[in-house]
């Protein structure tokens, strides 16, 4: 009795590894592109092209989340992936430590906010204040100076800390910070918290402001150029058809947040038109210098690739 169970399921297992090989084959013919995400509403437009693509013969889209954008940079610096949604602030640092990327799209258009707590009157009410925000590097700090600069302010007159971004809604509620600027949804958790409200959005301070961008690495473009073309304009395509009801559904499936959050932060964002144009980046440089992010941002030819 005992071999013939023993008999039946070894047939079982090996019925199961032919339907496994099955499956795999009917996949052979599309390449995979890789690529590193943060579970927030800026990377939505990858997030939305790998199900777009799911099925396609020819590109697909392997997404690897990450938890912080250290580790998120680890994994694009040494290679472990072909790209990333990322703030483009720390992608054009890595290409001037001579890391091999080319920013090739728009994550998202606009998408910011400043959130205060509730006490704080208005802009010049910040000084002396505790801000927040994620990274030196990125859009959040110049936000916060561009903030400043309205009421004649400048960053030293606030105190200026890197938190993660997870935590700085709570950091609010319990008045740790007075205010913070980060990757959304974070912002509208701490609105729909009650912790804080909404200072400015990005647009009050920086018309068609840059934050994250798509990248590649130059070993991809090089190597897969037809697959590269194919996943650029797939990428563009999918944000265009992030429309308010997709990109709900994509935040649901992806980003484990409150709908209440998510109706909040969506409101403020958009994905159509995700070109980087010379224009957008020579402003997005210049902002870089003024406020003492980097000396030396990389030339909008060398970083910025859009013919594809
Ligand atoms: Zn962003």
């Amino acid at each position: 009795m005992k071999k013939i169970l023993q008999l039946t399921t070894l047939l079982i297992i090996t019925s199961l590894t032919f339907i496994g090989c099955g499956t795999a084959k009917a996949n052979e013919s599309a390449e995979t592109v890789k690529i590193a995400y943060l579970p927030i509403t800026h990377s939505l437009a990858a997030l939305e092209e790998a199900d777009e693509l799911a099925e396609n013969d020819n590109v697909r889209v392997e997404l690897v989340k990450y938890g912080s954008w250290p580790e998120l940079l680890d994994a694009l610096n040494s290679g472990q992936v072909d790209g990333a949604s990322v703030l483009i602030e720390l992608a054009m640092k890595s290409k001037a430590e001579g890391v091999g990327i080319k920013a090739v799209a728009l994550g998202h258009k606009d998408g910011n906010v400043i959130v205060v707590s509730n006490d704080v009157k208005d802009g010049a009410d910040l000084k002396g204040r505790t801000i927040a925000i994620p990274h030196r590097q990125s859009s959040h700090n110049i936000l916060v100076n561009d903030a400043l600069a309205k009421d004649g302010l400048a960053i030293d007159d606030i105190n200026v800390i890197e938190l993660a971004p997870t935590e700085m809604p709570s950091a609010l509620a319990a008045g740790t910070i007075d205010g913070y600027c980060v990757a959304e949804p974070f912002g509208a958790m701490g609105v729909s918290i009650g912790a804080g409200k909404v200072l400015y959005t990005s647009e009050e301070l920086w018309d068609d402001s840059v934050c994250c961008a798509l990248v590649l690495t130059d070993d991809f473009i090089e190597n897969h150029k037809e697959t590269a073309k194919l996943f650029v304009d797939g990428y563009k395509t999918a944000g265009n058809n992030l429309d308010a009801d997709t990109a709900k559904k994509v935040a649901q499936k992806y980003l484990n947040q409150k709908d209440d959050v998510l109706d909040i932060s969506l409101k403020w964002i958009s994905y159509d038109d995700l070109d980087i144009t010379e224009e957008q980046y020579g402003e997005l440089s210049e902002k870089v210098k003024d406020y003492g992010l980097s000396d030396n941002p990389p030339a909008y030819e060398e970083f910025v690739k859009n013919d594809f």
